[in-house]
């Protein structure tokens, strides 16, 4: 997952950077509006943190701007301004979610990974991994744009691992996704669905690694 920070203060930019690359997300950043959207033009960002005070063109006209040349990216305001005008105004204007500065790490990654999953399951945009693309709304998946047959659960296993890429997916929060088919599912249950998995990701060269005691993870794929 990529996200593009909207920021011109260098030292808060740098903080948020470092957190969210910790997280185990790939993180750009832009000093101005105008900077971001050439960002937006040549590459493609699973989300943006806009700050609203920018030199040049200011958050919230940035963000009416995307939203009315359609870019549905999802978008968390990151400000310092805190009334509740200034949220509902972010909001109004296109934003997904909003945070007050000062803010704390672990709750903007939860906001995050909320929104991301909220884009992933609501649009149609597909996750990609390498050659590997499932496509959220349709729940089918490819190899190299051929047809790739999943059984629901091995479907489940693989939406999660790569949503949570290139972080690692422990056993128990399989078994629980798992659980609104099989109640009594058991961690060795998961393992069997795994090793069925992995063959047939082999086309792609596409690994699940065993985290030995903790679960499952994939590496990220380099970009071709
Ligand atoms: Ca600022």
């Amino acid at each position: 997952m990529r996200i593009l920070i909207v920021e011109d203060d260098d030292l808060v930019a740098t903080g948020i950077k470092q957190g969210l690359r910790q997280a185990g997300y790939t993180v750009d950043l832009a000093g101005s509006a105008e900077e971001a959207e050439r960002s937006l033009r040549s590459e493609i960002f699973d989300l943006a943190i806009v700050d609203i005070g920018l030199p040049g063109l200011d958050g919230l006209s940035f963000i009416r701007q995307l939203r009315s040349g359609d870019n549905p990216i999802p978008v968390l305001v990151l400000s310092a301004r805190a009334s509740m005008e200034d949220t509902v105004r972010g909001l109004d204007v296109g934003a997904d979610d909003y945070m007050c500065k000062p803010f704390r790490l672990p709750e903007l990654v939860a906001r995050i990974r909320a929104l991301i999953r909220r884009s992933n399951t609501l649009t149609d945009a597909s996750l990609r991994h390498g050659p590997l693309a499932l496509n959220t709304a349709t729940r089918s998946a490819t190899i190299d744009d051929r047809p790739l047959d999943l059984t629901n659960r091995e479907w489940a296993i693989l939406e999660i691992l790569l949503m949570a890429s290139p972080g690692i997916v422990s056993k128990d929060r399989l078994v629980q996704a798992l659980a609104g088919w099989d109640k009594d599912i058991t961690p060795n249950a998961i393992e069997v669905h795994v090793s069925r998995l992995r063959p047939k990701l082999a086309a792609g060269n596409i690994e699940i690694r065993t985290v030995r005691g903790i679960g499952y993870r994939m590496d990220p794929v380099a970009e071709t």
